[in-house]
């Protein structure tokens, strides 16, 4: 709803404006900044599993027109009255969350991605407000509260820094859960978006890290990503050889697989730890959990304070994504290629060609 008096921002965007239609080019306004608000000049959005997921609406309830992308990275170009912690210029991002409540237990704790009142997802979701539409970073450019706004520390190349904003907090943070150190055996199911960061992240923190995946033709990039080992999944040995061998298991597979398999793999105490939602729920025996007390958990990205502290991390230790830049003009196309598994590893929209 728009006040009248009130300016808004010519954006141009790319949009979907149905479930399954192409995106196109399309204008949006975003709302003047306000006291605490930073209106970034967009210049890159990487491509999440997420974003094709909602435009396909496969999780339901998506909303039209809808601009995807929370994988957001820029320039601050405008600052509200009350903002402290930006000025004009400044290398900013924006991850999947645009704002919480920032009173209830989650929010105390810093954990805005639990929100209890539901976050403000940054697209295909309402502001606080529940009736103003969030959209997107497949545009020219964005209007966030400063306390949902990230720092991009100058030692991280911008590009290759947008997907660290979902895919890097998303394996960041439950490598952090369980205290990843030197030392350690990890094993990461699945080398796709997710999977390349969690090998390089838990190889910088020291770990010795085995690549699980049902392509062997991965094992090269899973080695020069960090891997120190690769094993088949396709292969029954693999779950013998590697039985009670692994502390940690990250799991990014989003297609049926047997749980209780992998959970043999890790030592007493291991943990596995569930990134991927296939459709299905899994059986589980209560055996793969009680034998070793293992466990079986999910982790959902992180809250804003561990995204910083992993942004941080991640220009002290000089990792970042692999990427494959493309023009908004080629999302669709783009995809198509993330569906057959064609792109290593994430896909980043150069938000230039949207301004020409
Ligand atoms: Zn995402
Ligand atoms: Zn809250």
């Amino acid at each position: 709803m728009l006040e009248r008096g009130i300016r808004m921002l010519k954006t141009p965007v790319f949009a979907a404006p149905a479930a399954n239609a192409a995106l196109v080019a399309s204008t949006i306004e975003r709302r003047e900044p306000r006291a605490n608000d930073v209106l970034i000049e967009i210049d890159y959005c990487g491509v999440c599993h997420s974003d094709l997921h909602q435009v396909r609406d496969e999780w339901g309830a998506s909303k039209f027109p809808m601009v995807p992308g929370h994988e957001i990275v820029g320039r601050v170009k405008q600052v509200g009255a009350k903002v402290t912690r930006f000025q004009v210029g400044d290398r900013v991002g924006v991850g999947c969350l645009v704002d919480s409540c920032g009173t209830c237990a989650s929010c105390q704790r810093h954990h805005e991605q639990f929100c209890e009142k539901g976050a403000a997802m940054t697209y295909n979701g309402t502001e606080m407000d529940r009736v103003t539409p969030t959209q997107g970073g497949y545009a020219t450019q964005v209007v966030v509260d400063e306390k949902f706004t990230l720092k991009i520390p100058d030692g991280l190349d911008l590009a290759a820094a947008a997907p660290l904003l979902c895919a890097g907090i998303t394996t960041y943070s439950p490598l952090r859960q369980w205290n990843t150190k030197k030392g350690d055996r990890v094993g990461v199911v699945g080398l796709g978006g997710l999977g390349h960061m969690a090998v390089k992240l838990a190889a910088s923190m020291g770990a010795e890290v085995t690549m699980l995946s049902t392509s062997k033709n991965k094992e090269a990039d899973a080695r020069k990503l960090g891997a120190s080992g690769f094993a088949s999944t396709k292969d029954p040995a693999t779950f013998t050889k590697l039985a009670g061998q692994l502390d940690l298991i990250i799991d990014t597979i989003s297609a049926q697989h047997d749980y209780n398999q992998y959970l043999g793999m890790l030592r007493p105490y291991g943990a596995m730890v569930l990134l991927g939602a296939p459709p299905e729920p899994s059986p589980l025996a209560a055996f793969a959990l009680i034998m070793g007390n293992r466990r079986l958990a999910g982790s959902l990205i992180g809250g804003l304070a561990e995204t910083q502290e992993m942004l941080d991390y991640c220009a002290a230790h000089k990792v970042q994504s692999e990427i494959e830049i493309i023009p908004m003009q080629k999302i669709n196309e783009a995809y198509e290629r993330m569906l057959v598994g064609d792109v290593r590893y994430r896909f980043v929209i150069d938000i230039a060609s949207l301004r020409q």
